[in-house]
């Protein structure tokens, strides 16, 4: 019997081979949007990140794009409650604001959440939704609210597992099963996960090829 949510394979080399080339081009920063009537032409295909705050997105997408630095410059204070777009060949990588910030005012907290709705629920060049989760941690509710977002906004959404090198294999173990759990409730949840450390480099082989299949 298969899993719910298994783990995604690695793989076939040509799709690998896809992935590489594509986050092999130059990624540059476009802009960082704080409304919607700033959002970028929706003409080419997109996938967004999201995660909690040090969930290690930055991480993610500078061990994606082998462009250290690049998502750390645009997420300097001031710059964190923008949505900011990446291109990269012809499409965009999305860099959702980090959510979760427990001390953060309220009005900021409601802005960016009318922002994030609005964008979740018009782009239709979206392909995807990547849901960043911490190894160690699983989802917690913010992460749920998150992954309702997405449901309702009908975008497909993938979790991917961030900073497994802290784990222990048997930690891995139970963290999955606890974030399948939390997927079954997730119509809009992609049946397999992602387990990455930006740090070993794991994983990003595959999510490189599972966003060059996406166009
Ligand atoms: P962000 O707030 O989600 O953008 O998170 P960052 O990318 O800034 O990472 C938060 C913290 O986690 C930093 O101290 C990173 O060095 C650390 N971190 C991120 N990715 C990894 C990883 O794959 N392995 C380990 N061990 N630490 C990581």
């Amino acid at each position: 019997m298969t899993l719910p949510f298994p783990l995604a394979e690695p793989d076939g080399p040509a799709e690998i081979e896809a992935g590489r080339k594509l986050f092999a081009g130059q990624t540059e920063f476009v802009k960082g949007v704080v409304a919607i009537d700033g959002l970028p032409d929706d003409d080419r295909a997109e996938v967004c990140f999201a995660g909690r705050s040090n969930v290690g997105k930055s991480s993610l997408i500078n061990a994606l794009t082998g462009h250290k630095g690049l998502a750390r410059a645009a997420n300097t204070p001031g710059r964190t409650q923008e949505i900011n777009f990446f291109s990269l060949a012809d499409r965009y990588l999305v860099d959702l604001p980090g959510y979760g910030y427990a001390n953060a005012p309220l009005p900021v907290v409601e802005k960016w959440q009318r922002l994030l709705k609005a964008y979740l629920a018009g782009r239709v060049n979206l392909r995807r939704a990547f849901v960043l989760i911490d190894a160690r941690h699983g989802v917690k509710p913010v992460d749920e609210e998150i992954m309702s977002l997405l449901n309702s906004s009908a975008v497909t959404f993938q979790v991917v597992l961030t900073k497994a090198d802290k784990n222990k294999a048997s930690q891995t173990e139970q963290v999955l099963t606890q974030v399948r759990k939390a997927l079954g409730k997730h119509p809009a949840a992609f049946p397999e996960l992602v387990l990455t450390s930006a740090n070993k480099g794991t994983g990003i082989d595959t999510l490189r090829a599972i966003i060059a299949g996406l166009s």
